[in-house]
């Protein structure tokens, strides 16, 4: 199964692609989890990255496309993956169905992920991450058991630099003008299907599985 988990910042992409994972055993691959990673390792391509994540604008199209295109070649990827945060912009999207007609693997599904744009503020601004598992908090909505530490590896949450207020108000600009129209792109293809992202992680859940076992 090749899914992309699409939705806006904040909608809830990798809180469900951890389930997902589990469910169907299959990795989830997240542009901006390795271009963090990068970040922290001050790689050069980390820190070229970080100067466009800070601000909240998108790293340039043949940077991430070439992440992606490495990763899915790993042997873990062979049975499938879950794609979070890429495509972002039409342009990678078309990178990426060349790539795979190439290989004649191509994407089962998307799942967008629907959330209004005023819950979106309070996820993005509540979100606590954990930088070791990738897990994602919430101070209100998914409290940890112990404030600021990590449910699951105990390593120390960080708020990201990108969760304050401007640049989560720049990343919301940035989806509409420039990733909302990767929606269209799949649906023209037939393989978009909405899910409503609003409610409980678990009701949430339980839709995102019908509809991609639909
Ligand atoms: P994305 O990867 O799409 O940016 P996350 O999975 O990191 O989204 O979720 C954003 C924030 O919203 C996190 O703080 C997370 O704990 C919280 N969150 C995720 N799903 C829900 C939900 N169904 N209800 C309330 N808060 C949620
Ligand atoms: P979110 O939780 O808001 O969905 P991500 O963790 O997916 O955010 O991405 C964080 C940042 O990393 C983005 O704001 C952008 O700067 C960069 N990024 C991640 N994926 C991509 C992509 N596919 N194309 C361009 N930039 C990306
Ligand atoms: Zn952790």
């Amino acid at each position: 199964m090749r899914l992309i988990l699409f939705g806006p910042p904040g909608a809830g992409k990798g809180t469900q692609a951890a389930r997902l994972v589990e469910s169907f055993q299959i990795p989830q691959i997240s542009t901006g989890d390795i271009l963090r990673e990068s970040k922290a390792a001050k790689t050069p391509m980390g820190m070229e990255a970080a100067r466009y994540m800070d601000a909240g604008k998108l790293v340039p199209d043949d940077v991430v496309v070439g992440i992606v295109e490495e990763r899915i070649k790993k042997p873990d990827a062979e049975k499938g993956y879950i794609l979070d945060g890429f495509p972002r912009t039409v342009p990678q999207a078309e990178a990426l169905e060349a790539m795979l007609e190439k290989n004649g693997t191509p994407i089962d599904k998307v799942p967008s992920l629907e959330v209004p744009e005023d819950i979106l503020v309070g996820r993005l601004s509540g979100r606590r991450s954990c930088p070791s598992c990738k897990a994602a908090f919430h101070v209100e909505f998914a409290a940890p058991t112990q404030e600021g530490i990590c449910d699951k590896c105990s390593s120390s949450l960080v708020h990201r630099d990108d969760d304050l207020p401007d640049a989560v108000r720049e990343r919301l600009r940035t989806f509409e003008d420039q990733t909302a129209p990767v929606k269209e792109f799949y649906e023209a293809r037939g393989k978009l299907v909405r899910v409503d992202g609003v409610g409980d992680v678990n009701d949430v859940f339980e839709r995102l599985s019908k509809a991609v076992k639909s």
